[in-house]
Formats: structure tokens, C-alpha cells, sequence
């Protein structure tokens, strides 16, 4: 071969191993990442349509950190945004969730977001599953006990798929600061389907928290048996796009109660508390015995 023919061949081999690693590079990073300022946008106050005093639930606030208050610590967050979820919708909304936490004392640090790669989590058509239950031999519509067995399991499949598949990332971030307690926050365009069957299994559902100590109070308990959660930091999901449309507000409240769960908190029936199951929609309150509790969670991993 002479020498300029080397030479294209060379710039042909170099352009095929470009190329092809790009290809790779494009097959095993299905999640593209987000740059971090895109999603740091201003802590945006709260419309607060509704705010409660101090006290509406018998037992006031401990004092926020903003009025002297003591600073309960930091916690970090890896952010995953659903497909059709704009970065600018999510920044408005972790600016809210923030403006919420920060005069309570804890800071929000973002450390890695991501887009899903799959459309939605949750989205499951009413007739894929319906589908998958019929093959099964079992009635879709019906109630029986098999029924909504079978449908918690393939209704929990792919949660427990995503966070077998999110372990090994979120391993990392924890190996790389192992004293910071980690959140993954899933914000999805929708929860679930509008003809889904986890519509029908799942009424009313908002977000969901999902933790190893099994915090899943939103699920009915045959579907908390049927998830076995594999090893994971704890993850809320919410929907960006229902939320807003059940009422303003309601987007927010439910972001900071998964949050509430995530670290550690159950649910308290106290109208006007943060952890009620059905918190009020503007600035909900924690209370004090609650700031304990995150306290000595965020101290116990070492903040
Ligand atoms: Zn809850």
C-alpha cells in the first residue's frame, strides 16, 4: 500500500473507531445527563394561598432555622426527569421544594441528574396490563384476591426494575460521600396512566416514596408485600403534569412529604401537618418532635 492510500486508510480506521465509540458511548448512556446549574434555579417562594399558623395542629413548629432556629443539615439529591418534564419545570419546582426546607433548616444539594431514558415510569396502558393479565388466565376487572395479587406484582415490575437498574449509579454517589444521606428524586410527566390499572388499584395516588425500611404508606399492603425493594437510596417519585391540574399547590406539598418519608418520617394524622396523609396544600408544618427525627437521621450519617 503507498503511502497516501495509508494515510486514508488510517483517517478511515480513525474515523470508523470515533464513530463507533460514539455509537457505544450513545448504546450504554441511556440516561443523558443534565447539567447541574440547569436545574439550580432561584428558590421560588411559595404561593401561599393558605398558610397555616403555627399551632393549627395542636402542636406548634419548632422554630425554622431562618428565625434562629437550628440547622437540621444537608441532603443530597440525584434528580431523574421523566420524558417530557422540562429542565425548566423542574428547576421551578426543586426551587419551591427548597423554599420550603431551607427556612426549616435543611439545604437541598443537587449532585447528579439525569433524563429516563423510557417514557415514563408508571405510564402502564391500562391494556398492557390488562394483556399481561389475561395471559395469565386472570379476569383484569375482577377482584378476587389472585387478581390483585397478580396485578400488584406486574404493576410493581417495573418500579422494581428501575431501582435495581438506579442501584448501581447511586452506589457510587454513596461510596463517594458515604456520610450524606442520598435521595433520588423521579419527576415524572405522569404517575400513572389515565386508562391505567394502577389508576384503579392506586386511587388518588400522588407520589410515592419508596425506602429500604419499607416506608411505603401510599401502597395498599398486599402491594408493599409484593415489591421486595432491592437495595437503594429511598425514591420519590411524583407527576409534574397531574398534579398541578388537581390543584395549586398540591404538586409542592406532595414533593415535600415524599420527602418527609425519604428521611425517615410516617405519617401522623394531625390536620396541617406535613406527614398527614392528606397534607393541607400551602406550607404544612413540621412539628418539633418531626425536626428531632430528621435531626438525629441527618446527624446519625454524619451532618
Ligand atoms: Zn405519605
Amino acid at each position: 500500500m503507498s503511502a497516501p492510500n495509508r494515510r486514508v486508510w488510517l483517517a478511515a480506521l480513525a474515523l470508523i473507531v470515533l464513530l463507533g465509540g460514539l455509537g457505544l458511548h450513545l448504546l450504554f448512556d441511556p440516561e443523558p445527563s443534565i447539567p447541574l446549574a440547569r436545574l439550580s434555579g432561584p428558590a421560588e417562594t411559595l404561593e401561599a394561598a393558605c398558610v397555616l399558623a403555627p399551632g393549627a395542629d395542636g402542636s406548634p413548629e419548632e422554630r425554622p432555622a431562618s428565625e434562629g432556629g437550628a440547622r437540621l443539615g444537608r441532603i443530597r439529591a440525584r434528580i431523574l426527569l421523566g420524558q417530557g418534564v422540562s429542565e425548566e419545570a423542574a428547576s421551578r419546582q426543586l426551587g419551591r421544594l427548597r423554599a420550603y426546607i431551607e427556612p426549616r433548616g435543611l439545604e437541598l444539594e443537587l449532585i447528579e441528574a439525569r433524563r429516563l431514558p423510557i417514557r415514563a415510569l408508571l405510564e402502564l396502558e391500562g391494556n398492557s396490563l390488562d394483556a399481561a393479565l389475561e395471559a395469565q388466565w386472570l379476569d383484569p376487572r375482577g377482584d378476587g384476591g389472585a387478581e390483585r395479587e397478580a396485578t400488584a406484582a406486574l404493576l410493581l415490575a417495573p418500579i422494581r426494575a428501575f431501582l435495581e437498574a438506579q442501584a448501581e449509579a447511586s452506589l457510587e454517589l454513596e461510596r463517594r460521600a458515604p456520610q450524606e444521606p442520598l435521595v433520588q428524586i423521579v419527576l415524572l410527566h405522569r404517575i400513572s396512566g389515565i386508562a391505567s390499572i394502577a389508576r384503579r388499584i392506586l386511587p388518588g395516588l400522588r407520589g410515592l416514596a419508596i425506602t429500604s425500611e419499607g416506608a411505603l404508606e401510599e401502597l395498599p399492603a398486599e402491594l408493599r408485600q409484593a415489591l421486595e425493594v432491592p437495595e437503594s437510596p429511598p425514591t420519590i417519585f411524583v407527576s409534574m403534569d397531574d398534579l398541578p391540574r388537581a390543584g395549586s399547590g398540591i404538586l409542592d406539598t406532595t414533593l415535600m412529604h415524599e420527602l418527609g418519608h425519604a428521611l425517615g418520617l410516617t405519617h401522623v394524622e394531625l390536620p396541617g401537618n406535613l406527614m398527614s396523609a392528606d397534607p393541607q396544600r400551602c406550607l404544612p408544618h413540621l412539628n418539633a418532635s418531626q425536626r428531632a427525627s430528621l435531626r438525629s437521621r441527618l446527624e446519625a450519617s454524619g451532618r
